[in-house]
């Protein structure tokens, strides 16, 4: 059945429950008590029959839900002639559903936030005139007009001395970026300054946006896998409760009691205020540019105790920057860079475009490479003007043409060294300097307040590029030169000792992700790869998201684990209550209404949750919760 038609269904299941109810309470009044039992009971079947049918389809499916008590109830309560009490439990049990996807709507507003504002039509500089256009024909290079309030509809470069963006349904950042001419501006941002115009350097359907639009539709579509958390607990609830009432019943001679049990029991704080609490922490998550990919993940990376992270554009920026180039064998410098970027162009690798862009920034022409081998995460090996090249890390290009003479050029410590063959010998090196992202020490000093006990650094680089560059991180251990599989291996080891969480990007970082318990993939554009493999994504790039992320996951399975405690332990006192003859079948239900709502209200708390690490990461102010 489609959303919309089991929908339908549900209503008319509880409009002839409610009719039912009410119909018989006028009867009752009137003095018709036949009737008015009657009524109830007609009003009581369709809901029951459709809960049973329900049941015996999940038990079929291996599955053992708190439905069970919610169908004892009802029986028991026709059976034993309290019909009333029967009627208020279907009409709750078949509204607490609505009352679930009522929460839940409130619970995803944030996500939705974040979709509803793609634009569909940019404003374009075209012979010195400006034409509305689809976001489907802008092209890298078109001059773009973007007015005060407009979304930005595609990555592109300011092309005016200054424009403020704010970023804020991205990021959750609340004050406005400054950008100077030149800079990045990215997708989905919105200008709140002054009008200026946007040089695209990506199609709508490659940019930032459009990448996040599509995680976030693909999350929502992948129905959340009910949590472990509801589902542990159910079991021990549903012994306790069916303890209880035959307990009283038979103690008391009297199966009123029992009823009265189980009314008190039905429906259950456990079946309501988990998703509740947990979709409400995927929405704040998403607030803050953190994707979570559904229940499961998040209860998962609320209790992660070892962190894996990538180096080259996860922990560093990710774009390095060419310091030198070292000729080994004659060829000039801008020769060896011409090559190597020529044949970088056929790779995603974060080195190779920032070799591309610095070639392209000389103003070279590249050729099309051709014959093209890439080991991710290795190096390249094609041909170029009828050469053959090869451009990688030192042992991928050392195994290839073997070790040189004066193949150790002189760099400063902690830069990035890619070598350079050419028609089987060592041409050269590109010595690049990649630095540490903004905030990246502050991010793993919040990790540990976070209870992260292990912090390790996983990256294809050479050792010591890497002692340098996280120098002063306090690291828990380092591992280098480590090709795509061996970073699998180092996750699955360390599973051994706890739930583990991989940061990477790109992609020869998915199968580490795929690995992990979470797998957390830097960025939404470009190589979609490890965002598709990861169960997280930090949508805008910025790995001080990871913090809050954690934060928020965590408090959110707090609140859930609260409401769970708190209305169970109600319910229980109820169930004892009821037990001892205290409550009668109707007040019992009418006191599990109001413990739902409670609790429910409770779970609701979770959008409210405002991450400090947020605010410490230095990057937003407190202010920024809505
Ligand atoms: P990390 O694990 O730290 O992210 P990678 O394993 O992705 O690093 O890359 C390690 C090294 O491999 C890079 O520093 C670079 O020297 C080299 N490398 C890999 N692929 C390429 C490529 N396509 N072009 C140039 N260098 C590459
Ligand atoms: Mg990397």
């Amino acid at each position: 059945m489609d959303h919309t038609g089991a929908d339908r269904f549900k209503t008319a299941i509880l409009l002839l429950a409610v009719i039912g109810l009410v119909t018989g309470l006028a009867l009752r009044v009137a003095g018709q008590d036949r009737l008015a039992d009657l009524a109830w009971f007609a009003g009581v079947t369709p809901a029951l029959v459709a809960l049973v049918v329900e049941i015996l389809r999940s038990i079929g499916r291996g599955e053992v839900g708190l439905d069970i008590v919610a169908a004892l109830s009802m029986t028991a309560a026709l059976t034993f002639g309290e019909t009333l009490a029967a009627a208020v439990v279907a009409v709750m049990y078949s509204g607490g559903t609505f009352l679930e996807s009522f929460a839940e709507g409130r619970a995803r507003r944030e996500m939705h936030a974040l979709l509803s504002r793609v634009p569909r039509i940019a404003t374009r500089h075209r012979n010195g005139g400006l034409e509305e256009v689809p976001l489907d024909a802008l092209a890298p290079g078109d001059r773009l007009l973007i007015r005060q309030g407009d979304v930005v509809p595609v990555d592109g470069t300011v092309a005016a001395d200054l424009a403020f963006l704010d970023t804020s349904a991205l990021t959750g950042e609340s004050l406005p970026v400054r950008l100077a001419r030149g800079a990045d501006a990215m997708s989905g941002s919105t200008n709140a300054g002054e009008a200026f115009d946007l040089v695209a350097t990506h199609r709508a359907a490659e940019s930032t946006y459009a990448g996040i639009v599509r995680l976030v539709e693909q999350a929502q579509r992948s129905k959340a896998p009910m949590s472990r958390l509801a589902d542990r607990w159910s079991l021990g609830f549903l012994a306790v409760t069916l303890t209880i009432a035959t307990a009283a019943w038979w103690a008391t001679g009297d199966p009123i009691r029992a009823v009265a049990v189980l009314v008190v029991a039905t429906p259950c704080p456990l079946i309501l205020a988990v998703p509740v609490a947990l979709v409400a922490g995927l929405s704040r998550a998403a607030h803050f540019g953190v994707l979570i990919k559904g229940a499961g993940p998040l209860e998962t990376m609320a209790r992660i105790r070892t962190l894996i992270l990538d180096k080259t554009g996860t922990l560093t920026d990710g774009r390095p920057q060419i310091v030198s180039i070292d000729s080994h064998d004659g060829v000039g410098e801008a020769e060896i860079l011409r090559l190597a970027a020529a044949l970088d162009q056929a790779s995603k690798h974060p080195v190779a475009q920032a070799i591309v862009a610095a070639a392209k920034a000389r103003g070279f022409a590249l050729p099309v490479p051709s014959e093209v081998a890439e080991i991710p995460g290795e190096g390249v090996v094609g041909r170029v003007d009828g050469r053959t090249v090869i451009v990688g890390g030192e042992g991928f290009v050392a195994k290839r043409v073997g070790r040189q003479s004066g193949d150790h050029p002189a760099m400063a410590a902690g830069s990035v060294l890619v070598a350079v063959a050419i028609d089987g010998r060592l041409a050269g090196h590109l010595v690049m300097s990649d630095p540490l992202r903004e905030g990246a020490g502050a991010m793993l000093d919040g990790l540990r307040r976070e209870g992260i006990a292990r912090i390790l650094l996983a990256t294809g680089d050479r050792a010591n590029v890497a002692e340098h560059v996280t120098e002063g991180l306090g690291l828990d251990g380092l591992r280098a030169g480590l090709t795509p599989d061996q970073k699998v291996l180092l996750v699955l080891t360390e599973r051994k000792n706890g739930p583990v969480m991989m940061v990477g990007d790109g992609v020869n970082d998915a199968p580490a992700l795929a690995a992990a318990d979470v797998g957390v993939a830097m960025g939404a554009r470009g190589a979609a790869a490890s965002a598709e493999a990861a169960d997280v994504v930090l949508l805008v790039d910025r790995i001080d998201r990871l913090g809050p992320g954690i934060e928020i996951a965590r408090r959110s399975r707090r609140i859930a684990v609260e409401s769970v405690v708190a209305g169970i332990g109600l319910s229980v006192l109820g169930m004892v209550a009821a037990a001892f003859g205290y409550l009668t079948p109707v007040q019992g239900a009418l006191l599990q209404e109001v413990i739902d709502v409670a609790v429910i209200l409770n779970a609701l708390r979770a959008l409210r949750i405002n991450p400090a690490e947020a605010t410490t990461a230095g990057a937003l102010s407190p202010a920024s919760a809505t």
